[in-house]
């Protein structure tokens, strides 16, 4: 049985021994649940990265070598995925977020409305949990989990989400960060999948994600960590319009991997 973005409610929470929030699948991701097991010997784990960098989808895993062993570097294990229908960022992230599919969430279009539904932004702040969202400013995730009792950072571009993300681990006042690119998807829409300013920008998103990793390592010494790199979506080349795109059912769009890591033994 193969595994879609609704894994992931499912399996943050079994690593947190919280609730999951309550559309979430059941299905988790069992050689994360193993890892963990292995890392933490069964305790929960208490601080989490989530570094989700938009459109790095498996279309890229040919050409981004290099940047793929940065990232597994950091999070060596390896969960294979689909994103769900359509595979557009608002959709994929509310099915990542709420653990639901986009029928049961209701989120289906290219909107950025305010979702609702539970999420595991929810079900953390009910486990007691101090979140952070660290985000691009207008982007779907930065507009889409608001109105929670949670610590929202919107920012002017991709360096400046590292950047806070890295004073956030230093001043160590959350529990769970998440922290969003959007380059690599901003420029295949403009270029095409694999021009040299979209293989720059998933170097960039490498890069930024081995900083965090770093900083982690660094600030969470005292802690059972993770580290999950968890993107929406892949894409590919219209040939119509010879530029980038996203949201059909191709194994481009739809094939992805998600990274997970875990530091510090129990
Ligand atoms: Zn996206």
């Amino acid at each position: 049985m193969s595994l879609d973005l609704t894994y992931f409610a499912a399996t943050v929470s079994r690593l947190l021994q919280i609730e999951p929030p309550a559309l979430a699948a059941a299905g988790v991701a069992a050689e994360v649940i193993a890892e963990a097991r292995s890392v933490h010997a069964g305790a929960p784990v208490q601080r989490l990265l989530v570094y989700a960098p938009d459109a790095i989808g498996v279309h890229l895993a040919d050409r981004c070598t290099a940047d793929f062993a940065l990232i597994r570097q950091h999070a060596p294990v390896e969960v294979e995925l689909y994103s769900v229908m359509p595979s557009i960022t608002p959709v994929c992230f509310a099915s990542l977020f709420t653990g639901a599919a986009p029928s049961v969430h209701g989120y289906q279009a290219y909107e950025k409305p305010i979702v609702r539904c539970d999420t595991i932004f929810d079900a953390l702040l009910r486990a007691g949990k101090r979140v952070a969202i660290v985000t691009v400013q207008g982007s779907s995730i930065d507009l889409m989990y608001r109105e929670r009792e949670l610590d929202y950072f919107s920012e002017q571009y991709d360096p400046q989400v590292t950047k806070r993300a890295l004073k956030l681990m230093e001043a160590d006042k959350h529990d769970f960060i998440l922290a969003y690119h959007q380059q690599y998807d901003d420029l295949l829409h403009q270029t095409e999948p694999f021009s040299a300013e979209c293989l720059a920008a998933c170097r960039s998103h490498a890069a930024g994600f081995a900083r965090l990793a770093q900083a982690a390592a660094h600030y969470w010494q005292g802690y059972r960590y993770a580290l999950a790199v968890t993107p929406d979506h892949g894409a590919h080349l219209d040939k119509a319009t010879g530029r980038g795109t996203h949201g059909s059912d191709l194994p481009a769009d739809q094939a992805l991997k998600h990274f997970w890591g875990f530091g510090n033994p129990a």
